[in-house]
């Protein structure tokens, strides 16, 4: 089987310390055959700003010097807002990133790590899932310029209720919108295991959204463990291949200057 971690942070991340070579090194020692790099970019100036004019030649070297044990591939992970679509339409076309992850880590301009409170303590679960996919919708619509959207239902990391999960029946309006604007953009998700590291037990978005996706034509996936630091490089990547397999996807997908590119499960 061909592995794959398409989802980790480096110490130019504002919320990560890894060095980007000992991220490789465990890739390497975890026997995955492909990886991208996915460091943030977020509109909000509570996080420092990757300067891609140093990021990539630093990553082009490493990708040369480990050609013969890994892929290596320049990815970003970019907070996609609908409000500063410009920005985030700006940064991702001036650099010739292979993948790009759009997530939402902030709604309606309140950033859930930070404004947590803020945002969720004025609002019933009902009212902020329901906002927090409407965004979504409106981001995908806007904030045209990637490869897959990333954890899908990350609402959940945060949340301030006594069930914070985002069970797909409850909110399946919402969340069709948001995957049939995905597949009709030709957009994927990704299966994104660090719902095991933050006590869920499971990946963002669950089996369920996962299922729905493809039922609705959607085939672009891939997988990634966010870490941020070495030791969760490919966290429990076994059990998101599981899950696409439960799911009846037949691949993995990998990208290329943005194309997906299907290889056989
Ligand atoms: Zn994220
Ligand atoms: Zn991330």
């Amino acid at each position: 089987m061909y592995l794959t971690d398409y989802h980790i942070h480096t110490s130019f991340s504002s919320d990560s310390e890894a060095p980007m070579e000992e991220m490789i090194l465990a890739a390497i020692d975890k026997g995955l055959d492909e990886i991208a790099f996915t460091d943030h970019v977020d509109f909000d100036d509570r996080y420092t700003f990757t300067d891609y004019n140093l990021y990539i030649p630093y990553l082009e070297d490493l990708k040369h010097k480990y050609k013969n044990d890994i892929t290596i591939k320049l990815g970003i992970e970019v907070g996609l807002e609908n409000t500063k679509a410009d920005k985030v339409n700006t940064i991702t076309a001036a650099f010739p990133f292979d993948f790009i992850i759009g997530s939402s880590h902030s709604v309606k301009c309140y950033d859930l790590y930070f404004d947590q409170k803020e945002f969720f303590s004025t609002r019933t679960k009902q009212e902020a899932y329901n906002t927090y996919f409407e965004e979504m919708f409106k981001n995908i619509q806007t904030c045209t310029d990637f490869c897959v959207y990333g954890h899908l239902n990350f609402v959940s990391r945060y949340g301030m209720y006594s069930d914070n999960s985002v069970n797909y029946m409850e909110f399946s309006p919402v969340i069709d919108a948001v995957l049939k604007e995905l597949i009709n953009r030709g957009k994927g998700i990704e299966i994104n295991t660090s719902g095991y590291r933050y006590g869920i037990n499971d990946c963002y978005p669950d089996i369920e959204i996962l299922k729905r996706y493809k039922a609705l034509g959607g085939e672009i996936v891939t997988i990634g463990s966010d870490a941020h630091y070495a030791k969760d490089v490919a966290d429990h990547i076994g059990a998101a291949y599981d899950m696409l397999n439960i799911a009846g996807f037949k691949y993995i997908t990998i990208f290329k200057a943005r194309k997906p590119q299907f290889i056989r499960l």
